[in-house]
């Protein structure tokens, strides 16, 4: 069982108030609830912690928290709180994590809603038009989302981050399909391009056999499917025989 040791020189009056301290625990707590002193902790001038085991069945390692404290110059102590507390060896939930940091993509099922926070750095008002290039043709564009369109857009930092998590992810050059690709997606005929800064590194894949049909997929990225593979020598099947003409024997057929 785990013995508190003080943690700075503790009052020397407090140290011996156990007694003190237990008749303050027996009135918050059943007698068959309270184990033997473990020891003491000097938390402040004048303040001590007494601990004493906790034996209630389910809490094997909380103690019994006891702190007194003592005026100048008095001669006794007074209760400050009672309170259970967990050892070193307690059993204790583990650290609460929020939804939002225990969610991973493809959690979402229908009807679930993921508010995106008001300051979130992935987005930006629509009137700065984030990371979309300002010229004559998107002019109107950025009206709209003054007016009536999106309210925000996607930040200069949201879509640095997408590009990134887009390349270095299945859809990327380092994926296991892309390694042993015939051609990569930039030379195949099934790349739909994008508009916008993105569309500089990434295309839509838009072959309805290839696994990354209707994803976004990066310009070194490739697969099996591309548009010009072909089947090696060895790999094409080989011609079938002329067929056999047998003008010496016949099948039996059934008699109906
Ligand atoms: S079929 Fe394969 S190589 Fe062609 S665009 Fe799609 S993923 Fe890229």
């Amino acid at each position: 069982m785990t013995t508190a040791t003080a943690t700075k020189k503790a009052d020397a009056v407090g140290a011996r108030a156990v007694d003190a301290a237990r008749t303050a625990l027996l009135e918050s707590v059943d007698v068959v609830d309270i184990g033997e002193h473990l020891g003491h902790v000097g938390e402040d001038e004048r303040v001590v912690t007494h601990f004493f085991a906790c034996v209630r069945p389910g809490y094997k390692g909380w103690r019994w928290a006891v702190t007194v404290a003592r005026a100048p110059r008095a001669k006794a102590v007074t209760v400050d709180e009672v309170v259970l507390l967990p050892g070193d060896e307690a059993i204790v939930a583990p650290e609460w994590v929020p939804w939002r940091d225990r969610i991973k993509p493809g959690d979402l099922g229908p009807g679930d809603l993921l508010p995106t926070e008001d300051d979130d750095p992935r987005l930006v008002p629509g009137y700065t038009t984030g990371d979309e290039v300002v010229d004559q043709d998107s002019v109107r564009e950025v009206a709209d989302e003054l007016g009536f369109g999106r309210t925000r857009v996607l930040s200069l930092e949201g879509r640095d981050l997408a590009a990134q998590r887009w390349y270095d992810g299945s859809h990327g050059p380092d994926a296991p399909i892309a390694q042993s690709a015939p051609g990569s997606c930039s030379t195949c005929g099934f790349l739909v391009r994008m508009a916008g800064p993105l569309s500089q590194v990434f295309g839509v894949c838009a072959n309805a056999y290839a696994n990354d049909d209707g994803r976004v997929v990066s310009f070194d990225h490739g697969c099996g499917a591309h548009s010009e593979a072909r089947l090696g020598k060895k790999s094409r099947p080989q011609p079938l025989p002329e067929p056999v003409l047998d003008t010496l024997t016949w099948d039996e057929l059934d008699q109906f």
